[in-house]
């Protein structure tokens, strides 16, 4: 009789979990998992797929603009949030159903219950203890929420994507993926929208170029953007929610919502984690290994429970890593070197690897390649938008060490990019790559002539 209950005892359903837990049992194990709330997490329920879903709807807006000068007359426009929502509502509970079968076809157990760990090899489900060889802990983050009066009154990605009325005027707190994300999805449905960020210039982490031209763009847009501001306090003016944001300027902004996106934290409290020894950094993600396995030899754990890179190919890379590791006598660490990112703002950002200043740091001399060019269709258009492509090189290689684009399909263009970059392609390789034209895409292939290097002393 076998000695524990399950192999592979996993809670939390969302990509990673579900990724690590299907790929173990296709291997042999014995696997169950938990789940409070629904299949596939947030990225499936309050994350990647349903913004990407509001991304499509706000940029018709635009669309419908752009058809004109093409010949196209488009008749009165109206944009009614409810159909959206429910038509969303509808996908999202179609993939909770794939998920649900994917761990059914795989004989995983699925237990839609809060777990608890109460030792090394135990959990709690529903009032039952259940043991298992390994635990993995795939419980995600949540959104971090601001303190001082009124805070309460706030709402986070969560919510957004349950509203029942779209905000008109909104308030949108933060300078990372999820606020710039959502100031242009609002905007592009037709919200006024201000997007306040504590610092000099959002997206901090990102190159340089991205950021200040993704600025300028959102601006150009009418996106009202305050660098360098701070949220004072929030109080509720009228019946119908209406809300007046006071600044730390002392400016004051009425607005029917406002959207904090300031950071997600790791949920790791309340789950008997640190009683049974597993070891927390100071901000509450799991400390793992390089094949993810906690302070606790049975106790493993992936995603952005463990802060590493918070996106859903990563915690689903990092899963199939496990059961490898686990299950497939095949110990593999998960490989977080060039991994390729988009925030689908609008104008849409995608990169790859290194920023100039990184690259820099890492390599000394590098050469930079860039590009600014009002695509073709906006040249009929006359839609004022620029897109913008860098290339960074490794002088000393000639490898491509980041490539970097903001624009319209910027994410489909990089992903592409990506496998050169991840080969450690030269930029002699890039040169002797005939581009598609007429393209954005084929700028990446044809920049010839390198920025002049920033002054010495500069
Ligand atoms: P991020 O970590 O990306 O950004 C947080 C932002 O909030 C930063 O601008 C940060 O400023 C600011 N901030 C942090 N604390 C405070 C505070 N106390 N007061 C005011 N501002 C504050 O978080 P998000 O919430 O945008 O996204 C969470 C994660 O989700 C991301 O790390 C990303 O990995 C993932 N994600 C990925 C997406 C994608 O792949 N397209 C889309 C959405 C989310 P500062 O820079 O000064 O620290």
């Amino acid at each position: 009789m076998a000695r524990y209950d399950y192999d592979l005892f996993t809670i939390g359903a969302g990509s990673g979990g579900v990724r690590a837990s299907r790929m173990s049992a296709s291997y042999g194990a014995r696997v169950a998992v938990a789940e409070e709330r629904r299949l596939g997490g947030t990225c499936v329920n309050v994350g990647c797929i349903p913004k990407k879903l509001l991304v499509y709807a706000s940029h018709f807006s635009e669309d419908f603009e752009d058809a004109h000068p093409f010949g196209w007359t488009v008749g009165e426009r109206t944009f009614d949030w409810a159909t959206l929502i429910e038509n969303k509502d509808r996908e999202i509970a179609r993939l909770n159903g794939v998920y649900r079968r994917i761990l059914d076809d795989h004989e995983v157990e699925v237990f839609e219950e809060r777990a608890v760990v109460v030792d090394p090899h135990t959990v709690e489900v529903a009032g039952k203890r259940i043991t298992a060889e390994h635990i993995l802990i795939a419980t995600g983050s949540w959104p971090r929420m601001p303190e001082g009066p009124g805070a309460e009154l706030a709402i986070s990605s969560n919510e957004m994507f349950h509203l029942k009325r779209q905000p008109k005027r909104a308030l949108v707190v933060g300078g990372g993926y999820i606020a710039v994300e959502f100031a242009g999805i609002l905007h592009g449905m037709g919200s006024q929208v201000t997007l306040i960020y504590r610092g000099a210039c959002f997206l901090r982490g990102f190159d340089d170029d991205v950021r200040s031209t993704l600025a300028a763009e959102m601006k150009k847009k009418g996106i009202d953007l305050r660098f360098e501001r701070r949220l004072d306090e929030i109080e509720r003016t009228g019946a119908d929610g209406s809300l007046r944001v006071k600044l730390d300027d002392g400016s004051v902004l009425d607005v029917d919502q406002v959207l904090c996106a300031i950071g997600r934290v790791p949920l790791t409290a309340g789950i008997g984690l640190e009683e049974a020894g597993v070891k927390l950094a100071p901000q509450g993600a799991i400390v793992v290994d390089e094949y993810s396995r906690s302070s606790v030899p049975s106790i493993h754990a992936i995603g952005d429970v463990t802060d590493r890179i918070n996106l859903t190919p990563v915690a689903i890379h990092e899963g199939m890593c496990l059961a490898a590791t686990l299950f497939r006598g095949n110990p593999t660490a998960p490989d977080h070197e060039n991994v390729a990112s988009a925030v689908f703002s609008q104008p849409s950002i995608a990169t790859v690897g290194l920023t100039e200043a990184k690259a820099r740091e890492r390599h000394g001399q590098v050469r930079v390649y860039r590009t600014r060019f009002r695509s073709l269709k906006h040249a009929v258009t006359g839609r004022d938008e620029i897109t913008m492509m860098k290339l960074v090189v490794d002088a000393a290689t000639d490898r491509v060490v980041g490539a970097h684009m903001v624009g319209s399909e910027a994410a489909e263009i990089v992903q592409g990019f990506a496998v050169a970059v991840k080969a450690g392609a030269t930029k002699a390789m890039f040169d002797a790559t005939l581009g598609i034209h007429p393209t954005a895409a084929e700028e990446f292939v044809i920049m010839r002539d390198p920025l002049a290097p920033p002054e010495e002393n500069g």
